[in-house]
């Protein structure tokens, strides 16, 4: 079981190696040998070519925000949290990803610079975090 959000809300159950690597603060995407694209979030299969060989690659943390949303009614298991605005990124590099917000959505542009980072949350789990740069 992935533990990257509070609830399940991104596929990490096939990914080993993940929570790990985030512990250590890495942002870690999965590139396929065959077709060398590029995950993140990382899958461990290839959805272009369904090779399952997949290798590592470390991001440097940047992107570029795509659109954003602030949620004010929370699914289950993020009640406590509303209202929260969660971010779609372009990360440089390849992958594309969702990440909660640090900071206050008066400042978000679409297509602005940010940066990806790792909150930590209660009971051991763990969540993209975006900041502006
Ligand atoms: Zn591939």
């Amino acid at each position: 079981m992935g533990k990257l959000g509070k609830v399940d809300f991104v596929p990490f159950s096939k990914v080993d190696g993940i929570e790990e690597r985030l512990k250590e603060g890495k942002i870690s995407a999965t590139r396929c040998k065959k077709c060398k694209n590029i995950y993140l979030p990382p899958r461990m299969d290839c959805p272009e070519c369904l090779d399952e060989e997949m290798e590592w690659v470390d991001c440097e943390g940047k992107g570029t925000l795509v659109t954003y949303t602030t949620i004010h009614a929370a699914p289950a298991g993020f009640e406590d949290d509303v209202p929260y605005t969660i971010c779609l990124v372009d990360v440089e590099g390849g992958g594309r990803l969702v990440g909660w917000l640090d900071g206050k959505e008066e400042d978000l542009k679409i297509g602005m610079g940010v940066s990806i980072g790792i909150r930590d949350l209660p009971e051991e789990r763990m969540i993209y975090s975006i900041t502006l740069e």
